[in-house]
């Protein structure tokens, strides 16, 4: 071999070698590489395999989330539903208790019996206060609460509120004072029911924790909205304990109460103010509170009412269920009322009040009966429990209208322990008259007989 081709096969060599090595070094940088993306992908399924198992657990976890939602939605309705028939079951011996404890107080009976009494009764109202509010809490709570405007005299309500406080807080020796700004309206629609209970929760404490000094409701038109609108602020400011600036929310929860050793001293639920501000928020306001220890609280809150322009009979009705029954009534003897009432206690309680009354009373005790009654037997009024064996006061109401003849248009008051605005409303709707709610109050049961009997044109008497 020449020298020339020699060396050109030598450089080929040299070159193939060098090849053969990048050769190489490509090949342990692709397996390398291959290695890499192996990991990779293995890396990537545990990604995609722990990706799935959170999918999963946080779809069970939805699912059980879902499934506690529903269970406590049902506690919760299930816990309502028990509180309210408890409530219920409560009232109706209360009706009996505080009933026939009027009824001997009109006896003849000496002081130490009286007293006794008195305080049978103070504790019965005290009971009844707490049951109601059980109730509304657990009707907040389950979002069962509706409000019920109504046109109402505003001065009227805001004497009422005055007037139930007036002897309590003479007894302790403090002044009552309620203000009102002259272009305060007059005539106003709202919920009167409730917002009576925010302001009588808010005077009741303020006369509860304060041992001298003043408690006074401040009433003031902010100015009016729009012509037919306007913004009212409701302060009650007091004089008494004050509370403590780290316990000023605390209060606004239900069963909270600043001082527990203040608790013992003057009772309490802690349920008033959890009420009174849930109440305020479906009003579409909020309870504000400035407070300083020892020196005194305010509670304030500002309610949007709708302006009434002028007042009228319907606003005077609105009012009588509000304001204090009027007792200058008297029934002339020897009116007909039909009882249906199924509870024995109640039963020999409303017997009493109405004979009492001087009426001429027919007891039944479920609603077949009172048909049966009012078909045989001509009556003025009947005198309806709501819930009866056989069939309830609504079905026999609307019966009852649907007879032939006189007994179709008997007057006819329900007479029931569930006390709400919405309750009437329902007694209204099934053909009743009027309502009253138990425990029965001797001077409202004869003032709604003598309107109802009056509407009808049965001859009354004014008393002299
Ligand atoms: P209750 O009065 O039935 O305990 P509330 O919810 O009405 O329940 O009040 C809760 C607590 O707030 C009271 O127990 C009391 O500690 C405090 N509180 C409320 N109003 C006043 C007030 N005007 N002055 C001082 N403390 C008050």
């Amino acid at each position: 071999m020449d020298k020339e081709l020699k060396d050109k096969y030598q450089k080929l060599l040299v070159e193939n070698q060098i090849l053969l090595q990048e050769l190489l070094v490509a090949r342990k940088a692709a397996d390398i590489t291959a290695d890499l993306v192996a990991e990779q992908f293995a890396n990537l399924d545990v990604v995609v395999k722990d990706l799935d198992t959170r999918a999963r657990n946080e779809k069970n976890l939805r699912e059980e989330m879902s499934l506690a939602r529903r269970e406590a939605e049902a506690a919760n309705v299930a816990k309502s539903d028990f509180l309210a028939n408890m409530s219920h079951e409560i009232r109706t011996p209360m009706n009996g208790i505080i009933g026939m404890t009027d009824l001997v107080l009109g006896t003849l009976l000496d002081e130490n019996q009286r007293q006794s009494l008195n305080l049978v009764k103070r504790s019965a109202n005290r009971l009844l206060q707490v049951i109601n509010d059980i109730l509304d809490f657990s009707k907040i709570e389950s979002g069962k609460m509706r409000l019920d405007p109504v046109d109402f005299d505003l001065k009227d309500l805001l004497d009422n509120c005055m007037a139930m406080f007036a002897l309590s807080a003479k007894e302790k020796g403090i002044s009552l004072k309620c203000k009102q700004s002259p272009d305060l309206p007059r005539y106003i629609r709202t919920d009167s029911i409730r917002l009576m209970q925010i302001l009588i929760n808010l005077i009741s404490n303020g006369v509860k924790f304060t041992d001298r000094g003043t408690v006074t409701l401040e009433v003031s038109c902010l100015n009016h909205k729009a012509d037919n609108e306007a913004y009212i602020k409701f302060s009650v400011i007091d004089t008494g304990i004050g509370i403590e600036p780290h316990k000023q929310n605390l209060i606004f929860e239900s069963f909270s109460q600043a001082d527990s050793s203040m608790t013992r001293k003057y009772g309490g639920t802690g349920l008033g103010l959890a009420i009174s501000s849930k109440l305020s928020e479906l009003m579409g306001s909020r309870i504000y509170l400035e407070s300083t220890p020892g020196e005194g609280s305010i509670f304030w809150f500002v309610s949007i009412v709708e302006l009434v322009p002028e007042k009228n009979n319907e606003i005077a009705s609105a009012t009588s269920l509000i304001s204090p029954p009027d007792n200058a009534v008297r029934l002339p003897p020897g009116i007909r009322v039909l009882l249906a009432e199924d509870e024995p206690i109640n039963q020999t309680l409303a017997v009493a009040l109405l004979t009492k009354m001087g009426t001429s009373v027919t007891a039944v005790s479920d609603g077949l009966a009172v048909l049966r009654e009012i078909s045989a037997n001509s009556y003025d009024l009947v005198l309806m429990d709501l819930q009866m064996p056989k069939l309830n006061g609504f079905d026999t109401t609307r019966a009852i209208r649907e007879l032939d003849g006189p007994a179709a248009i008997t007057p006819i008051v329900a007479l029931t322990a569930h006390a709400r605005a919405e309750d009437r409303q329902k007694c209204l709707q099934a053909g009743m008259d009027d309502y009253l709610s138990k425990p029965i109050d001797f001077a409202q049961l004869e003032t709604t007989l003598y309107r109802q009997l009056s509407h009808r044109k049965v001859m009354l008497l004014e008393t002299d």
